[in-house]
């Protein structure tokens, strides 16, 4: 079989942690090319540039897809420099960001319905645009500070298309493994009650995405303002199925269900688009455990399957969540988020012995 590139893109922070302990683990692989890209703001501060070209070029024509670590954005403002994960989301138009949470395997309670929600986070607009500005008031002499905010028709339709297919195929893999028989289920995120005319479109846009297809008659539809859907999400994160959202509250209800089901160190991504995809974990680059080698590489480690499941090797992909669950099962090897004290490299290698085949997978 042909070997299949991924561009690794560390960046900054426990980035540069979790990321070489996955691919050292899979050095000798068979299966897979790894080649290592430079971006983050550690490197803007070394070269002036946060995402240099090559690593777009190199993206573009040599990789299948690529997994990206985690970037340090200072919280001030800084000359020249821009986040290099939003400049790639748009680049590449990866125009959704998919985040499934799901309830760690030993948290697991057997008479409830574990934790099982998929975010869809629309991953180019709203403020993401970056249009802001100040001005002086009049009056005050103080300075005002304002921001735009975009939401379109075309971005939202895809965003919510992409949400009703993923309740579909969600739906299938559930009967197919006759698991609990609730309907599927798009739960829409929004604020349109006092930004009617942006968060208005968004919901209106998405809603007509099931209005107008019957294919979509099979999926349940619920509307939740992000407010108190972040009230629902704390008190019955369980009924959830799919929810869709606009790109920052997506970003935010998904660190806080992120809480809900142990730890940000678990929760992965895929940044997807009609032609290429980027898997990340959903954390930061975490510069308060950086360095200490006890970041959680599990989010990783599954941001590698969603990465995996979306070139179509659902074989591969499955065999990671299920070596993940069976580590998290035994309850030996934890990272200190999770309450234990392994390391990074000890966690990734507990998970590499578990899958089937070394063989095979790696
Ligand atoms: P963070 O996600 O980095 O950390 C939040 C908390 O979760 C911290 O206590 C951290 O120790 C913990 N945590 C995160 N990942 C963990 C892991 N794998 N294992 C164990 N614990 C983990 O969020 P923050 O502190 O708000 O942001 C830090 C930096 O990360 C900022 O510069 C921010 O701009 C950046 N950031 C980048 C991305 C990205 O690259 N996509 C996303 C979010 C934040
Ligand atoms: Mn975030």
């Amino acid at each position: 079989a042909k070997k299949l590139t991924i561009g690794l893109i560390p960046a900054d922070g426990i980035g540069k942690e979790v990321i070489p302990a996955l691919s050292s683990s899979y050095s000798n692989s068979p299966n897979f090319n790894f080649i290592e890209l430079n971006a983050g703001f550690e490197h803007f501060q070394k070269t002036g540039t946060a995402l240099p070209q090559e690593t777009l070029d190199r993206l573009k024509n040599e990789c299948s897809g690529a997994l990206f670590g985690a970037v340090s954005s200072p919280s001030h403002k800084v000359a020249g420099y821009s986040s290099p994960i939003v400049a790639l989301r748009k680049n590449l138009d990866l125009y959704v960001n998919v985040r499934p949470v799901v309830s760690v395997a030993s948290n697991k309670d057997p008479n409830q319905k574990p934790i099982d929600i998929l975010i869809i986070r629309e991953n180019t607009e709203c403020l993401y645009i970056k249009q802001e500005r100040q001005t002086v008031d009049e009056k005050t002499g103080l300075k005002v500070a304002w921001a735009d905010r975009k939401i379109s028709e075309y971005a939202s339709r895809r965003c919510g298309k992409m949400a009703f297919e993923m309740a579909l195929s969600r739906d299938k893999i559930r009967q197919s493994l006759r698991l609990w028989d609730t309907r599927p289920k798009v739960t829409i995120v929004h604020k349109s009650n006092v930004l009617s005319i942006t968060d208005g479109l968004f919901r209106e846009t998405v809603r007509g995405v099931k209005e107008n297809d019957s294919m979509y008659d099979g999926v349940d539809m619920e509307e939740q303002l992000v407010d108190s859907m972040v009230y629902r999400l704390f008190r019955e994160p369980h009924v959830f199925d799919v929810v869709v959202a606009p790109n920052l509250y997506g970003d935010i209800i998904s660190d806080g269900a992120a809480a809900l089901v142990g730890s940000l160190g678990v929760v992965p991504s895929a940044n997807i688009g009609d032609n290429f995809v980027v898997g990340e974990p959903v954390h930061g680059s975490a510069p308060d455990i950086a360095g200490q080698n006890k970041a959680n590489p599990i989010a990783a480690i599954r941001s590698a399957g969603l990465l995996l499941e979306h070139l179509q090797l659902h074989t591969q992909a499955s065999a990671i969540y299920n070596a993940v669950d069976d580590v998290l099962k035994t309850g030996t090897f934890l990272t200190p988020d999770l309450g234990g004290n392994s390391t990074t490299q000890q966690v990734t290698d507990a998970i590499i012995k578990y899958l089937p085949d070394s063989h095979d997978m790696t």
